[in-house]
């Protein structure tokens, strides 16, 4: 089919995710809880780092929401919060009756600027209080400076929640993003590299903070005979059959990645020879990036806007979306704190996210490459 839609990114299987579903329906282990979820968990951790625990949840934005309770997060408290990213970074720290306090990005990865930051624990401590943790994300798949973030998080002794959500497989120095912070986060929402049609995972330092986050995540029930709580819980675990389907993905995570950054080529191939569009890229060898969204920036030597590009796509039935709208200009955060000098609100005004799937066909490409280049003929 010719005209059918080029999605930005959509989910991929594998080939044995169904296997995984169809075990858990011979066992009849229909529930949050089961074989696939503890072999999901298993698999994670050995892909991650030995030393680490996952514990699978329904949701990234959950697994951000239980480091917070874990954090000891609670009302009137500040939270310092990358301002560059996807609302389920945030909307956490409301649910905790904290507040929000974003900071800017600097341009090499887009990601959390280390001297916003350490101007911002600063003053926040200046002003007598003390920012409660700091949630740095690491987007589109792209590592943050995360060697200058911890050497100012140890500093002022202030705790990390890594927001890799849209992360896994990317790494710095080697190192697997997600397992860096206090805490680590990972999504498998319909989009994202992989995915369990819906879920999550927090990646945490010991197998007990592990299992302190099942307690929350099953309804945080004390050891005892009849159903007692002496803590607010949540129903936020994963279920076996979410989980089925992340074991089959987790056999072609790499397989994701090495075809995720093959459409980043593409991208950098394509506008290799045309003024005005930057695709965005590593910096250096110690960046490994999933290019889980491959986005270029349009200046105006391309001769085009932004929004007129996505309409131009839009026509010939491909997918693209504006870069992130950042948290401090979104109508439900901008009367909280802001430390940056609008850095975010430049990408956003420039920047545009393309087809970047693992599923992508040559004729895709095809599609994609005539679609920019009857763009330019017509300028
Ligand atoms: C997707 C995403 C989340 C939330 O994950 P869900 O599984 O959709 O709740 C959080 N942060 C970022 C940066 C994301 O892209």
């Amino acid at each position: 089919m010719k005209n059918s839609k080029i999605w930005l990114s959509s989910p991929h299987m594998g080939g044995s995710e169904q296997k995984y579903v169809q075990e858990a329906f011979d066992t009849n282990w229909i529930a949050p809880l089961g074989p696939n979820v503890t072999g999901f968990e298993n698999d994670l951790k050995e892909y991650l780092i030995e030393n680490k625990y996952a514990a699978c949840l329904s949701s990234g934005t959950a697994a951000i929401h239980l480091a917070l309770v874990q954090l000891g997060v609670s009302r009137g408290d500040e939270v310092l919060c990358q301002t560059f990213t996807f609302c389920g970074s945030a909307n956490p720290i409301m649910y905790q009756g904290a507040n929000p306090i974003f900071v800017d990005s600097e341009f090499e990865t887009w990601n959390m600027c280390p001297n916003h930051l350490e101007t911002a624990i600063k003053d926040r401590i200046s002003k007598g209080k003390r920012p409660k943790a700091i949630i740095l994300v690491h987007l589109y798949g792209m590592p943050a400076k995360i060697n200058e973030i911890i050497s100012i998080a140890n500093k002022y002794e202030i705790p990390i929640i890594e927001d890799a959500a849209e992360a896994l497989g990317s790494s710095y120095k080697g190192q697997k993003c997600g397992t860096f912070g206090t805490f680590g986060v990972l999504s498998f929402n319909g989009n994202k590299i992989i995915t369990t049609s819906g879920g999550g995972a927090l990646i945490c330092n010991s197998e007990e903070e592990k299992n302190n986050t099942v307690f929350y995540a099953t309804q945080a029930r004390d050891d005892a005979p009849h159903y007692q709580h002496s803590k607010i819980g949540y129903n936020y675990r994963m279920s076996n059959i979410s989980a089925g389907i992340g074991r089959g993905q987790m056999e072609v995570l790499d397989k994701h990645v090495r075809l995720r950054r093959e459409m980043n080529t593409f991208y950098k191939t394509l506008f290799a020879n045309i003024g005005g569009i930057n695709v965005m890229s590593e910096p250096n060898d110690d960046y490994f990036s999933n290019s889980w969204l491959s986005c270029i920036l349009v200046s105006e030597q391309f001769g085009y806007t932004k929004n007129y590009i996505i309409k131009a796509m839009a026509d010939c039935n491909i997918e693209t979306r504006p870069l992130w709208k950042p948290m401090h200009i979104q109508p439900i955060f901008k009367r909280y704190d802001y430390y940056g000098q609008g850095e975010s609100e430049q990408l956003f005004e420039k920047g545009i996210c393309l087809p970047s799937g693992s599923n992508l066909t040559d004729e895709d490409k095809n599609r994609i490459s005539e679609a920019f280049m009857s763009l330019l003929s017509r300028a």
